[in-house]
């Protein structure tokens, strides 16, 4: 009599080009941008100053609108902002390809919940490397928007799930207002750069000692290619102090995002903002309960 062994096959055990039912666009989309983005290159491998100083400006809003708004205010309720203010950086991340705030914040939460452990939707130590940083962006299930963030479900929320490709589209096209190097180089090659800069964060700054519980840990050089979303690469304090909208916590830990957060508290445009308590600044403060505490919605 034979006996069946059967156990569950994890998603990154999946081949690399399969992705899940209704993310082949997910796919496509990905391939067409580097696929673009490498023959913008081949062609134009120096912009012109105004295309590059486009180019910068549209990855620097995006940068703001994913670590200030997706990140520290929606998915962990660290800030409020002022609504104008608000939808504005949702535009911006959105234009820069970070996805809709739902989704966003529904893998995000997922992720801090379950960090490095096999339930986590986006791990080095689970699928490697190239898992983390690319592949579960395709072969991965949607986390559930009805389980991880309810209160983004609706309203104005659902509305930005419903632009998504129409934004994508412009933000891909956009440059050849500009001619042909803008198109490349507004679309495309920015396009990618955004994209790994965010990804790095996910597979580079998850490949830390288990010292604290997952395996985050701080990359310094990351953060002065992030530009505006320099901050996110301190992301072993954050995984520590997920409570806090400010994610450098020594002086010489530069965050950008946190001083954009600093001014708009100065003119009236962002409240409640939560600053990291003396306590947090241990590095040896970090526990998987209080990270579970970014799941909860409630400010
Ligand atoms: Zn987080
Ligand atoms: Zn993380």
């Amino acid at each position: 009599m034979s006996q069946t062994i059967s156990r569950e096959i994890h998603p990154w055990e999946q081949p690399f080009w399969k992705p899940v039912p209704g993310k082949e666009g997910v796919l496509f989309y990905l391939v067409a941008i580097h696929a673009l983005a490498i023959v913008g290159l081949i062609l134009f491998p120096l912009p012109g100053l105004p295309v590059f100083g486009m180019a910068l400006l549209f990855t620097a809003l995006g940068g703001l609108g994913t670590t200030v708004c997706y990140h520290r205010m929606l998915a962990h309720r660290t800030l409020k902002l002022n609504h104008f203010t608000e939808h504005l950086l949702i535009f911006w991340a959105m234009f820069n390809g970070s996805g809709a705030p739902t989704s966003w914040v529904a893998y995000h939460r997922l992720h801090h919940s379950h960090a490095d452990t096999v339930a986590d939707i986006s791990s080095p130590q689970q699928g490697g490397f190239w898992w983390a940083h690319l592949r579960w962006l395709y072969q991965s299930a949607p986390a559930d928007p009805a389980k991880w963030c309810r209160e983004l479900n609706h309203g104005a929320y659902k509305v930005w799930m419903y632009a998504q490709v129409p934004l994508i589209l412009l933000s891909l096209f956009c440059g050849l207002a500009l001619g042909w190097q803008g198109f490349f180089w507004l679309g495309a090659i920015r396009l990618v750069y955004s994209l790994h800069m965010q990804c790095f964060v996910n597979s580079l700054t998850h490949l830390g000692h288990s010292d604290q519980g997952d395996f985050s840990r701080n990359v310094w050089w990351l953060g002065p290619l992030q530009l505006t979303a320099w901050g996110e690469n301190w992301h072993k304090n954050h995984h520590s102090n997920p409570g806090s909208a400010r994610l450098g916590l020594r002086w010489w830990q530069t965050d950008v995002g946190w001083y954009f957060i600093y001014a708009l508290e100065a003119v009236g445009l962002a409240t409640h903002v939560k600053r990291p308590t003396p306590r947090l600044h241990s590095p040896l403060d970090s526990s998987r309960k209080g990270e579970q505490k970014c799941t909860d919605p409630s400010p």
